[in-house]
């Protein structure tokens, strides 16, 4: 197998749009800095992320951009902090717009991605779509880190705490005992 090339930084989405254009490469995470910065190995022995979009001109000469994000991201559980592997699939679908006006235009059923001008920043559309699929808490599924949750994921006094809520007799027979 060849190693896929790299994705290009930057395109002018409109001239490729009119070329039937398809872009695919390989991106590696220290050119996705805030995507590395949520995982704990950005090393160069990260998977790559593979990216591959194709971009067309529709009857309103809007740039449609579709495709898909591939990689697995190194992620620490907010659980049992162990670092786990993160599959991610993005299927991503937007209309490119060069600046905010064209953004204001676009249907609501489309999700606007937002150009410099007549130029798209590839690599930051590709962060942007990682970081919006991240999940808000990552956790592992390991069977182990459930059972850690149970058992330990509670800070001692909030658990004591809760006990005396749920029992208000616990909280009378303490009071009894400290007499
Ligand atoms: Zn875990």
């Amino acid at each position: 197998m060849s190693t896929p090339r790299a994705l290009v930084p930057r395109v002018d989405y409109r001239r490729l749009a009119t070329q039937q254009g398809r872009i695919e490469g390989r991106l590696d995470l220290d050119h996705l800095d805030r995507v590395a910065a949520q995982t704990i190995d950005a090393s160069a022995g990260a998977s790559p992320v593979m990216v591959d979009l194709e971009f067309r001109e529709d009857a309103q000469r809007r740039v449609h951009v579709e495709g898909d994000i591939s990689t697995t991201l190194r992620l620490e559980c907010q659980r049992c902090l162990n670092a786990f592997d993160h599959p991610m699939n993005v299927a991503v679908s937007g209309v490119v717009v060069g600046d905010d006006d064209a953004a204001a235009n676009v249907p609501r059923e489309y999700e606007p991605v937002l150009a410099d001008g007549d130029m798209l920043d590839v690599h930051a559309l590709v962060a942007d779509e990682l970081l919006l699929a991240l999940p808000s808490v990552a956790r592992c599924s390991r069977p182990e880190c459930t059972a850690q949750y149970v058992d330990h994921d509670m800070p001692r006094g909030d658990e004591q705490y809760d006990e005396r809520r749920n029992n208000p007799f616990a909280v009378l027979s303490q009071l009894k005992r400290d007499d």
